[in-house]
């Protein structure tokens, strides 16, 4: 089987950017081509202008093999710690002018190949000053991480080859990437010492001395070899991995450098208008009970009265040995307030779109979503095998475009009825409409909607007077209906089909009676106390003109009333002086929403008084002018 050697070298303004080899037998040079040409394309130090790949066939019986060296490291805790260490490695080796060698490399940085320096006679002894020598013509037998260039293989492989040269006593490395600071000392003697770190993070500073002995070989055989033999390297090491920890802590320290690390934070009392934190008393302006039922006392009622009749699990998946009458009741009553053919019910909101989506999109089935969707909605477009095409938010011209730019066997059109982070409404006549034009299922998430829009609070077919109704409704027990759990509502065979094919209704145990009999009281009350929902919408419109009276942009018809910021760390501020005045608001960042759009997100309920919304806005206004 003939074997090619293939280089790759890429430069911009004629500086050298990056290169590489490898030694491969011809299946699997094209393959190889590529993945080097794209290497070239993207390297840390820029664009290059010039790529060169060059493949030449060379004799298999010429190839050398050698074992890779053993590889070792020494951690050390500053540079001047890691040269120290370098100095002791090569006066084991019987050279004690390591100080001035590394002095040596320092000053004749940055230089692409190495410099050959002659212990017999202490001097340079390679041909070409400016380049230095180079190794090529090198590989290793080992799979490696295609994806990415894996400087510790790359530099093993040198090392080992450097280190069979006729004459050479080692190798003394510092990397050139300024953001690699491991470099290495490597003989056949010490084996390959990775030492950690030889220069300071962001230094290009870089270079390689071959330390040799013209005694031993003479400078031509040596660079001869270096230079021409093809050598390939077996029974490599993988690089050496670090503790998983070091990856998880190295992710939070940069969460909390970009501020955007986030905590839980207790919350004493039941969810409603005033809560308690850390001993204080504090308005609460960013719940998701905008009716205020999860203390309602018929609510509670009710839970614990299913606690008492059905106890206090379901203990079984609902196809299993999970459903009780609770379950079947709710769904029955879900489907009246929503006027759909049924309903089924799922633990959560968000396990009810990854779900339903991801039952809903297989490989024939393109999804088109609004930009602004909720996470869950997302989650289920991945977890779909269908593709995915995102459209501009609420804007259903391009909606529309994306509809005939991607024609397709099935699809399903997905949007939020209103926008969690915004407040904004759907345009249902219209989705609905290029539903039915385009052949697609409609899909809309109510959990902002039900109990907010329409005169009664059944959501946003209620808020567009019944004229249009999507396919599917889904929607959560968790927002204004004071519980926990989501639902769908829709025609009978996609229910069907969802109990068959929804992996979140199938494999989890089904909701808690209590859980449930909570959210069914709450639509009760709901429908006998519809001057709760007018007290929600009275309050929507009442706070928007407080906060225009302080001077800040504020406009919704639903219960969430944004307020932008923008700057992530300008938010984190004013939430925290708003949480000395006693209202909590938490700041929204990314990635909940887009980077350099924070925002304090204020979410009404019902029963906020007048005076407490006025309060609200003025410290609102006085904070916003503060920062
Ligand atoms: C909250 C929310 C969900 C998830 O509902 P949970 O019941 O909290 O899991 C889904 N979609 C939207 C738009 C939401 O705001």
């Amino acid at each position: 089987m003939s074997l090619f050697s293939i280089k790759m070298r890429a430069s911009q303004k004629e500086r050298h950017i990056s290169g590489a080899e490898r030694i491969l037998p011809e299946t699997k040079l094209p393959a190889a081509v590529q993945h080097l040409t794209e290497r070239a394309l993207h390297h840390s130090l820029g664009k290059p202008d010039y790529i060169q790949v060059k493949v030449e066939e060379i004799e298999p019986a010429s190839l050398q093999y050698y074992p890779a060296l053993p590889v070792s490291s020494i951690m050390a805790n500053t540079v001047e710690e890691g040269k120290k260490a370098l100095i002791t490695l090569l006066e084991k080796e019987g050279i004690v002018h390591g100080a001035s060698l590394l002095t040596l490399l320092e000053k004749r940085a940055p230089m692409r190949g190495a410099i050959l320096y002659d212990l017999a006679t202490h001097t340079c002894q390679e041909p070409d000053k400016e380049r230095g020598v180079r190794v090529t013509y090198m590989d290793s037998l080992a799979p490696r991480p295609e994806a990415e260039k894996c400087h510790f293989q790359e530099a093993l492989i040198l090392a080992t080859k450097t280190a069979h040269a006729p004459g050479m006593i080692g190798e003394i490395c510092i990397s050139d990437d300024p953001d690699y600071v491991t470099g290495y000392y490597a003989s056949l003697t010490q084996g390959y010492v990775r030492i950690s770190p030889l220069k300071e993070h962001g230094a290009s500073l870089g270079g390689r001395i071959f330390i040799f002995d013209s005694r031993l070989a003479e400078v031509e055989t040596v660079c001869t070899y270096l230079e021409k033999q093809p050598v390939c390297i077996t029974d490599m090491a993988l690089p050496p991995k670090k503790d998983p920890l070091f990856y998880i802590e190295e992710e939070l320290a940069q969460l909390k450098k970009d501020n955007l690390y986030r905590t839980t934070q207790v919350l004493s009392a039941p969810q409603t208008t005033h809560v308690y934190r850390n001993g204080k008393e504090m308005l609460l302006l960013s719940s998701n009970t905008y009716l205020d039922l999860a203390n309602h006392p018929k609510v509670k009622e009710a839970s614990a009265n299913a606690v008492l009749s059905f106890g206090t699990s379901s203990g079984g998946s609902r196809l299993t040995t999970g459903t009780q009458p609770i379950h079947e009741e709710l769904e029955q009553a879900l489907a009246a307030f929503k006027h759909t053919e049924g309903a089924l019910v799922f633990n959560t909101g968000y396990m009810t779109n990854l779900g339903t989506i991801s039952a809903l999109s297989d490989e024939d089935t393109l999804v088109f979503s609004d930009e602004y969707n909720h996470a869950s909605i997302i989650d289920g477009c991945r977890l779909g095998k269908g593709k995915t095409v995102v459209y501009r938010h609420l804007d259903m011209k391009d909606l529309e475009k994306k509809l005939k730019e991607h024609p397709c066997k099935k699809g399903i059109i997905v949007s939020d009825a209103v926008f969690s982070m915004d407040g904004d409404i759907l345009d249902l006549p219209m989705f609905v409409r290029l539903g039915k034009e385009y052949k697609m299922l409609t899909m809309v998430d109510e959990a902002h909607s039900t109990g907010v829009l329409g005169k009664t609070g059944h959501g946003i077919t209620e808020h567009f007077h019944y004229t249009c109704q999507p396919d599917i409704l889904m929607g959560t027990l968790s927002k204004a209906l004071g519980s926990e759990g989501g639902f769908i509502c829709s025609s009978l065979p996609i229910l069907s089909y969802l109990k068959n094919k929804a992996r979140s209704f199938i494999f989890a145990t089904a909701p808690a009676p209590s859980t449930l009999a909570a959210a069914l009281s709450s639509l009760h009350v709901l429908q006998e106390e519809p001057q709760r929902v007018q007290a929600l919408q009275e309050n929507i419109r009442f706070f928007c003109r407080a906060l225009h009276n302080e001077g800040i942009e504020a406009h919704s018809e639903t219960a969430i009333i944004p307020i932008l910021i923008g700057d992530e760390k300008k938010a984190v501020a004013i939430a925290a002086q708003l949480q000395n005045e006693g209202l909590l608001i938490p700041p929204i960042r990314y990635p909940t929403v887009p980077l350099g759009t924070a925002r304090l997100r204020v979410a009404l309920m019902a029963t906020h008084t007048q005076e407490e919304l006025t309060y609200a806005a003025k410290a609102i206004g006085k904070a916003i002018q503060t920062y």
